[in-house]
């Protein structure tokens, strides 16, 4: 179990942590600003610094077994004396920030293509993609180019938020937004909300405002099958 800090602020670069759990080349810590492979996004890299000078290098984070379990993945051994010590827990943040910054995009792309996405995928060059379950080629390439960018120029807030399976009864427009239904039976879903533009179950991390992801461009518009369309995009600045 760890306190995931980065759901709440998605703009913590480092936290103080302990480490509860070593096993081989993986750590887990009480808390951490590093978020694990899911949704899509890729997990976090970066660095523990140990107070006696150490400092480990994360590759890769991931998903443990237990419901908040967060694994990082370290280049080398991890050794046992290092249970009960605190570290210095910094994300790469440049590679982050490209990753909120793609993934905010794939909310605005979600709104702007009116179709049920099948998949997607966030790639820390500053592209991603999503499938969308579309029978026939209507997408045009420059239209939702130009949308996207509008979106952006527009400069929505974006509002990661909690709400209750009875607020969410009570609305129902809101799910009328939702192109994912919200997995129920825990009481609280996690929303993601981009004001007038897109509402959708999102435990992801993403940036604050829409302009902050710059301007933008779709790459290409493939076919993938029979129902399936795939649209690349990509960020125009680094
Ligand atoms: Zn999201």
């Amino acid at each position: 179990m760890a306190d995931e800090l980065f759901r709440a602020d998605a703009y913590l670069k480092s936290c103080e942590a302990t480490i509860t759990a070593v096993d081989g080349n993986t750590i887990e810590l009480d808390r951490t600003v590093f978020y694990p492979t899911g949704g899509g996004q890729p997990g976090d890299r970066g660095v523990l610094a140990l107070r006696d000078g150490t400092r480990i290098t994360v590759t890769d984070t991931r998903k443990g077994d237990g419901a908040s379990a967060v694994i990082h993945v370290i280049d080398g051994q991890a050794s046992p004396d290092w249970v009960g010590t605190t570290v210095d827990a910094s994300i790469e943040w440049e590679r982050r920030h490209r990753l909120m910054r793609v993934h905010t995009l794939l909310h605005l792309l979600c709104a702007v293509v009116p179709a049920g996405v099948t998949g997607g995928a966030i790639r820390d060059d500053g592209t991603g993609r999503l499938d969308f379950d579309l029978p026939e080629s209507t997408l045009d390439k420059t239209e939702i180019t130009d949308a996207l960018n509008r979106l952006v120029r527009e400069d929505h807030p974006v509002v990661p938020r909690w709400i209750s399976e009875e607020e969410l009864d009570r609305n129902p427009e809101l799910v009328r937004t939702m192109s994912v239904a919200p997995p129920r039976g825990q009481g609280r879903i996690r929303v993601l909300e981009i004001s007038d533009v897109d509402l959708q179950p999102c435990g992801g991390t993403h940036v604050s405002r829409t302009s902050e992801i710059g301007e933008v461009a779709v790459d290409k518009i493939e076919k993938k099958g029979k129902h399936n369309r795939r649209v690349n995009v990509r960020l125009l600045t680094p």
